[in-house]
């Protein structure tokens, strides 16, 4: 029997069981797989055993089930409603997941995803930001549509840093060990019970790695972790953190994800008919597909030919930084052995990677050998898909930018994950029966127009003060832990106001997203926040530990707090992560995104707002280039100035008209009913137009549809 790692799941939910009084043991079935985070009252059942425990123990149920005494764990039992509450709940996770049924879906065709990163949830510590959100929710919506997919990624032990912020705004990175005992995560064993152990050669070596299954719904995600014993010292470190600085170690990276990605399915008795590429990362992946044919004497170039129809390439970003590439020294010493035993000149395997093949001096690089090496390729908005042929059409020998073959699939985000509560409440009151399950058809989303200005304003409010409740939760033991003085800690509690108009800022703090431009015009900024109808200011975000003008930024931001009166109408949120997003994209009134167009691919922060009832303030770039019309939020001009400064002051200006001549006044104009009449036209447009175009729903059916070789639909 193919070991894929199923029996070790269910091996890990009996040991669970026997800890756990019979009308509860359905809990350690959800608690193993990540989709009782988006099942409908799935956390509840967990938080209910302690707000305070899951809470600490950040909304990760193994703990909490860990943690509990017997007491405990028979006094729950004895509570009938919660009894049946956890009945509820479990029979609507089994109707949707059922692991042999999956299984047994992927003999008729299946996807392999293979990503650097993965964003499922807070508890799962290996993502970094936008990238991973938008993997995470991929599999989501794969699992809710039945997609056969599995999934695969590296398992960082001490997964992405984490931001401290000292007194003076300095940003320090510290990292926190993940354990797997804390986690739904098995190693898959084989047939005999030991752990399955793949290896990949590289520069020369062996390097070995065990295999973790995370269950995320009806899809595994398979994670290599290479912190065996069989290695050395250097090798173990290779799954130890996501986007390290040393190049050699992050090629290292990319070698395990992409070679050994594919060996550890084969190993599994997994054969993929598309292997879907999300970033260049885990590119080598149609190497080693070849390779097994090479070995039964099929030629390298029509081994690549089959391995290129099998393989799906997805890029993610114009920004330098995310097209890596390295000088052909170091790819040589990489791939080792791999040219003979494949039986081509190391040459042909570098020319995979140039833009211009034969040219010794140009760095190979993982975009462009993506895209040589898949017979699809994407990008993630309709306006990234067009900048992407601008960059990549030499590649194809195209003269025409327009004749490159890349399409786009804009992405969209899972709306049972990014929706609040009370807003999927108060939607269902008043939207046709079903629509949860049918949010790609703008009918439904008609009868936003007829909810009553005052029930929807009443949510909006309700999602502000939640949020504004955490902030000061959260921005006390920031303070404590920057040691600030003891006024100023105390003073958390008075941060922001829950009747004044929020805008939301977070994301990761590279060059591109511009978060200084807030601050462009600082007396026009101050006046904006300190006025008599003000706005006030939360914000987010991490610089890479190597990015010097990241931090700078952030200590800018940061000093807002100086500015006495004003000071609680802006909050730097320290360690932006999916809890704060989750909260922050539900509370904000307005998401304010600045890129500098066009490098914005599509941007997912957004979307997640909208379908809350946030507004959008953004650039016209990445998927708002697409999402603004008339009437259902605000948008910047996106063409572009040669000079970056230039473009900054006009951006900058746009920005500051907008808040004071639109967003003020629409939001403190109001009715008698205390409504603003104005602002909840444009939420209502806001959903109606966006939540339909830009959930995952319409994302995953685009991939299935167009860009997977699967079956036809049963
Ligand atoms: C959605 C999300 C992102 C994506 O942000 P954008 O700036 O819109 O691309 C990044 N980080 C986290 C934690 C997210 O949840």
């Amino acid at each position: 029997m193919v070991q894929d790692g199923r029996r070790d799941h269910a091996r890990a939910v009996a040991q669970r069981e026997l800890r756990l009084p019979e009308p509860l043991l359905p809990l350690a079935r959800l608690a193993r797989n990540y989709r009782w985070s988006w099942t409908r009252g799935g956390p509840q059942v967990f938080a209910h055993l302690g707000r305070h425990r899951w809470e600490r123990a950040g909304e990760n149920p193994i703990r909490v089930l860990r943690d509990l005494t017997v007491t405990e764990l028979e006094d729950a039992a004895e509570d009938q409603d919660y009894v049946a509450e956890v009945a509820r709940v479990a029979a609507e996770f089994d109707a949707e997941v059922d692991l042999d049924e999956a299984a047994e879906a992927l003999e008729g065709g299946a996807v392999a995803f293979l990503c650097a990163e993965f964003a499922v949830h807070p508890s799962l510590p290996i993502y970094s930001g936008g990238l991973g959100a938008l993997a995470g929710d991929i599999l989501k919506e794969a699992s809710d549509q039945r997609v056969p997919m599995v999934a695969v990624g590296l398992f960082y032990h001490q997964g992405y840093f984490h931001q401290r912020l000292d007194p003076s705004g300095q940003q320090h990175e510290y990292w926190v060990e993940t354990h797997a005992e804390d986690l739904p995560a098995v190693p898959v064993t084989d047939d005999d019970g030991h752990p399955l152990q793949i290896s990949v050669p590289m520069q020369g070596r062996q390097v070995h790695a065990r295999v973790w299954r995370v269950d995320v719904g009806r899809v595994p995600l398979y994670l290599l972790d290479s912190d065996v014993e069989d290695n050395g010292p250097l090798d173990r470190w290779i799954t130890a953190r996501l986007y390290v600085s040393d190049r050699e170690l992050r090629l290292a990276q990319y070698a395990l994800l992409g070679l050994g990605g594919i060996r550890a399915l084969r190993a599994m008795g997994i054969e993929p008919t598309t292997v879907h590429l999300n970033e260049g990362h885990a590119a080598l992946a149609a190497l080693e597909l070849a390779r097994s044919e090479v070995a039964e004497g099929v030629p390298f170039e029509e081994a690549l030919e089959h391995a290129r129809q099998r393989t799906l390439f997805t890029t993610h970003t114009p920004v330098p930084a995310g097209n890596e590439t390295y000088p052909p020294d170091q790819m040589l010493d990489l791939l080792g052995s791999l040219p003979d035993e494949l039986g081509v000149d190391p040459q042909r395997l570098l020319d995979l990677g140039r833009v211009h093949p034969g040219n010794h001096d140009e760095h190979p690089g993982m975009t462009v050998l993506g895209l040589r090496t898949s017979s699809r390729a994407n990008g993630v908005s309709r306006l990234h898909g067009q900048v992407a042929r601008g960059m990549w059409f030499p590649v194809f020998g195209a003269s025409d930018p327009e004749a490159a073959p890349i399409g786009h699939v804009t992405n969209g985000v899972h709306h049972p994950t990014w929706m609040a509560p009370a807003m999927r409440r108060l939607l269902d009151r008043h939207l046709p029966a079903g629509w949860f399950d049918h949010v790609e058809d703008p009918g439904m989303w008609e009868a936003v127009e007829a909810i009553p200005d005052a029930d929807l304003w009443a949510v909006r409010d309700e999602l502000r003060g939640d949020l504004i409740e955490f902030v000061r939760e959260r921005s006390l033991t920031d303070r404590l832990g920057r040691s600030e003085t003891s006024d100023y800690v105390q003073a958390a509690a008075r941060a922001l106001d829950p009747g004044v108009v929020t805008l939301g800022f977070a994301r990761r703090v590279a060059t591109y997203k511009r978060l200084g431009l807030l601050m462009h015009d600082p007396e026009r900024a101050l006046a904006l926040l300190g006025g008599p109808r003000p706005v006030q200011l939360l914000i987010a975000g991490k610089a890479h530990p190597a990015d010097e003008a990241g931090k700078a930024l952030v200590r800018e931001l940061f000093a807002l707090k100086g500015a006495g009166h004003v000071a609680e109408r802006v909050v730097f949120l320290e360690d932006y992560d999916l809890a704060i997003a989750r909260r922050m994209v539900a509370g904000c009134d307005v998401w304010v995104n600045l890129p500098r167009a066009p490098m914005e691919a599509s941007g997912t922060s957004g979307m997640k707002s909208a379908l809350n009832g946030g507004v959008q303030l953004s650039v016209d770039d990445g998927w708002w280039a697409e999402g603004f019309e008339d009437g259902n939020g605000w948008s910047i001009p996106g063409q572009t100035e040669h000079d970056d400064a230039a473009q900054d002051d006009r951006d900058a200006e746009t920005l500051y008209s907008l808040l004071e001549q639109q967003v003020v006044p629409r939001f403190f104009e109001r009715g008698e009913d205390g409504v603003p009449a104005d602002w909840v036209a444009m939420v209502k447009a806001s959903l109606r137009t966006l939540a339909p175009r830009f959930a995952a729903t319409r994302m995953v059916r685009e991939y299935r549809d167009g860009m997977y070789r699967l079956p036809p639909r049963g």
